[in-house]
């Protein structure tokens, strides 16, 4: 018999789940500790190696004297195409209208209290007061800004900085070999999530809101197939077979955790080993990505927002939307990349327009459904982006084809 490789296994994995799922129903909920665990093994990883990977990654650009441009060229491409994401997920919302003829009933909801941090500390939140502190608490984006200071720092150090760099180069290294050890669990730990998901919302809860699942996956089709396939083929010269084939793994990693920072060990190992990415553009150009550039969130947040418009029957004028792009930009980059932060951030979005935060609790029952997609879409924006930065760098090598098994 052949054997399968480790992308059949999750794929198997995520089938049978959905299937146990559905038959056994809330009963699923007793394989959710494998899923957690699968989770908690992901989650682990996080800290060490985005600051393992930036720190190596930011101190090899720096070396090559290419660190401005690098970095100028990845921001810009993160918010030009969140932008765009938002702009695909308003003109879907507005052809299809998702929430018109939808009644909410706001009355019997149970409405959680969110308060979306102001911009102007989310800005003052990027610089820790104590690095180590934002590690020991999990907090990404300061841990990234602390990184590429560090980085910088031990390149600008000369000599006397190749020592630390050493150490960082085998802490990344046994921080990718961690990853390959638990990415074989993966199977196990999809199944276990698909079921318990299926299993406690059910397939029937769908149905009423059908449009608005219909309206996020098509944006989410169309920002792919209009953003990142020109980027990839035209400017990366990469066929799309090469680059799905070689990153196929992570986005079902995505789609069954629905977290970006859980699937960036995995998102990286694919870069590097399958689709050529040089190591020190992977190590910079994804750990920040997983961070701030979330297209799939951009637009999901786009089309919510005019979704609970709609089914207000409140109307929007194009001010109001141009405010919801720059907004919904705003939120996706200060989204964090786990389940269902997308959502908190909405109501940053439905305040800055006037629009019933409330709203929420009634997207919520669907979101794991739609955090499902953007998140897939939010992981394969970051890997387009390090395929693009690779290429135009001249740091795109040789890998092999799409018959790779990671
Ligand atoms: N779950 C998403 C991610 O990790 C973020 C979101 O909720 O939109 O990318």
């Amino acid at each position: 018999m052949r054997k399968f490789k480790l992308f059949e296994w999750v794929l198997i994995g995520f089938v049978v789940g959905i299937l146990v799922g559905a038959v056994w129903g809330p009963g699923a909920v007793a394989l959710k500790p494998i899923g957690t665990l699968f989770i908690r093994l992901l989650k682990m990883l996080i800290i060490p190696l985005v600051f393992s990977t930036l720190v190596l990654g930011t101190s090899k650009i720096a070396g090559t004297g290419k660190m401005g441009r690098v970095a100028g060229k990845t921001i810009v491409y993160y918010i030009i195409t969140s932008a765009i994401a938002v702009v695909i997920g308003l003109v879907i919302a507005n052809v299809i209208r998702p929430g018109a003829g939808m009644h909410l009933d706001l009355a019997g909801a149970e409405i959680k209290k969110v308060t979306p941090p102001s911009l102007a500390d989310t800005l003052i939140n990027l610089v820790p007061t104590n690095p180590i502190g934002a590690m020991a608490q999990g907090q990404v984006l300061p841990v990234i800004v602390f990184s590429l200071f560090f980085g910088y720092a031990i390149t600008v150090a000369g000599k006397a900085g190749e020592g630390i760099r050493g150490f960082f180069e085998g802490f990344a290294e046994a921080m990718y070999k961690m990853t390959f050890w638990i990415m074989s669990f993966a199977p196990f730990g999809v199944f276990a999530l698909m079921a318990t998901a299926i299993g406690t919302h059910g397939l029937r809860i769908l149905i009423p809101y059908a449009w608005l699942i219909f309206a996020v996956y098509l944006g989410i089709f169309i920002h792919m197939m209009l953003v990142y396939t020109p980027v990839l083929t035209l400017i990366g010269k990469m066929g799309l077979r090469k680059f799905y084939g070689g990153f196929k793994t992570p986005m079902v990693f995505a789609w069954s955790t629905c977290s970006s920072s859980a699937t960036l060990p995995i998102s990286m190992e694919a870069a590097r080993e399958n689709l050529g990415v040089s190591t020190s553009i992977s190590s910079f150009v994804q750990p920040l990505g997983a961070t701030i550039n979330m297209d799939g969130t951009a637009l999901y947040q786009g089309i919510c927002a005019l979704f609970v418009a709609q089914a207000f029957g409140i109307a929007l004028g194009v001010g109001q939307q141009i405010m919801i792009v720059l907004t919904a930009v705003l939120a996706s980059i200060g989204t964090a990349g786990v389940p269902g932060a997308g959502l908190i951030m909405l109501t940053m979005v439905l305040m800055q327009v006037g629009l019933p935060v409330e709203a929420i609790a009634l997207i919520a029952g669907v979101d794991r459904i739609l955090d499902m997609a953007r998140t897939m879409c939010n992981v394969t924006g970051d890997a387009t982006a390090a395929v693009w930065v690779a290429k135009t760098e001249g740091e795109l090598v040789a890998a092999p084809a799409a018959s790779s098994s990671k």
